[in-house]
C-alpha cells in the first residue's frame, strides 16, 4: 500500500506545524487511521483539518479503524485504486535480476503432506483443492513406488500463457507464471494447454469469505479467491517479495525442497537451510525435468527417487482428504 499522505487541500493547505497539530488532534479524537469505504468504491482517508471544516463542504461517511461512522469532506478522501494498480503492476513484472528455480528430491519424500497443507492454508484452498499435490508413482510392476510432489513447473516456454485470450496468465521477468483472477474469464483454455495438469478451476465460492472481506486482491497470492476462475502454484511470489522461501519449501520436514536463483547458481534447502550450487546438485544427482521433450522448459527440477520405500503404504495422513 502507498503510505504517502496527501497534502492537497484546496481550501486549507496542510503544510504548517499548526496544520500537523490539527491533524493529530483529529486522529486523537476519532481514531481515524485506516482504510474507509465511501461512495464509488474503496477509499483511504488521507488527513483532515477538523477545526477548519466548513459546513457547506461535500461530506461523505467513512468508517474509522474502530468501526465508528464519521463524516469527512469528500476532497480529503484518496482513492486507493492507484495503489492496487501499482501492486498489480509489481506483481506482473516480478523481481528484477532473479530467475527462480525449485529442486525436488524424490528420494526424500515420505508423503508427509506438510507442503500441501501449508500451500492450502496460504491460498485458502479446501483439502481437496491443490496447487501442489503428492502423487504416487510406479514405473513398472517390478519397481517400488515413490511419491512425487507436483507443483506448476513454471515453464520458461509456457503453453498455458500462449492460449489465454485475455492476457490473464503471464510469465514474469523472474520466470514465475502467474494468473490475474481479476482478468480471468474462466474459459479454461490454459487448463487444457498445460501438459502437467497444474491448474485448477474454482467451481465453488471462496472458502474464506468473512476473513477476506474488504481485502484488496493480491495477484501474488491469488487471494481473495474468485469463483469461476483458475488458479495454480505461484512459487509463493508473495513470500519471495519478502525474501522468504515458498510456503511448501519451508513446511517440509524431510528436506525434499530446495529453492533459489538460477542467476546465482544457488538453491537453499527449506528444511536444513543448506545452500548448494544448483549446477552441482543437478549434475551430481542426475537432476532432470518433467517431459523435457515438449520444449516447455520447466523451472522445476527433480532428483531421482533413490532408496525407495519397499514397504510402501499408500495412505493419506489427512483424515478428510479426498485422494
Ligand atoms: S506447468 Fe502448466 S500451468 Fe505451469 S507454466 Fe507450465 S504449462 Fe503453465
Ligand atoms: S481460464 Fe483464465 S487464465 Fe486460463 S486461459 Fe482462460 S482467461 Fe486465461
Amino acid at each position: 500500500m502507498n503510505n504517502k499522505k496527501s497534502t492537497a487541500d484546496p481550501d486549507n493547505s496542510i503544510k504548517s506545524q499548526e496544520g500537523a497539530d490539527s491533524r493529530r488532534s483529529f486522529f486523537k479524537r476519532f481514531g481515524l487511521v485506516g482504510a474507509a469505504a465511501a461512495a464509488g468504491g474503496a477509499a483511504i482517508y488521507s488527513g483532515y483539518n477538523y477545526e477548519e471544516t466548513k459546513p457547506n463542504r461535500d461530506m461523505v461517511k467513512v468508517l474509522t479503524a474502530d468501526n465508528k461512522l464519521v463524516e469527512v469532506p469528500r476532497d480529503q478522501i484518496k482513492d486507493v485504486k492507484v495503489d492496487v494498480a501499482r501492486m498489480t503492476k509489481q506483481g506482473r513484472e516480478g523481481l528484477a535480476g532473479h530467475r527462480w528455480v525449485m529442486v525436488i528430491d524424490l528420494a526424500k519424500c515420505r508423503n508427509a503432506r506438510k507442503c500441501i497443507q501449508a500451500c492450502q492454508g496460504a491460498h485458502h484452498l479446501r483439502p481437496y483443492e491443490y496447487h501442489i499435490n503428492t502423487l504416487t508413482m510406479q514405473e513398472s510392476e517390478n519397481t517400488a513406488p515413490y511419491y512425487m510432489p507436483k507443483p506448476c513447473q513454471h515453464c520458461d516456454n509456457p503453453p498455458c500463457v500462449a492460449v489465454c485470450p485475455v492476457d490473464a496468465t503471464f510469465k514474469r521477468q523472474d520466470g514465475i507464471v502467474l494468473i490475474d483472477n481479476e482478468r480471468c474469464i474462466g474459459c479454461r483454455f490454459c487448463v487444457a494447454a498445460c501438459p502437467y495438469s497444474a491448474r485448477m478451476f474454482h467451481w465453488e465460492e471462496p472458502l474464506v469469505v468473512e476473513g477476506d472481506k474488504g481485502k484488496e486482491y493480491n495477484i501474488e497470492l491469488n487471494v481473495p479467491q474468485k469463483k469461476g476462475t483458475v488458479s495454480k502454484c505461484l512459487f509463493s511470489a508473495d513470500r519471495l517479495r519478502e525474501g522468504k522461501l515458498p510456503y511448501c519449501v519451508s513446511a517440509c520436514p524431510n528436506g525434499v525442497y530446495s529453492f533459489g536463483d538460477e542467476n546465482q547458481d544457488s538453491v537453499t534447502n527449506g528444511t536444513t537451510k543448506e545452500t548448494h550450487r544448483l549446477s552441482e546438485l543437478l549434475r551430481d544427482n542426475g537432476g532432470y525435468q518433467l517431459m523435457p521433450e515438449l520444449g516447455t522448459k520447466p523451472r522445476v527440477y527433480y532428483l531421482p527417487p533413490k532408496n525407495r520405500l519397499f514397504e510402501f503404504k499408500e495412505e493419506s495422513p489427512i483424515a478428510n482428504e479426498k485422494v
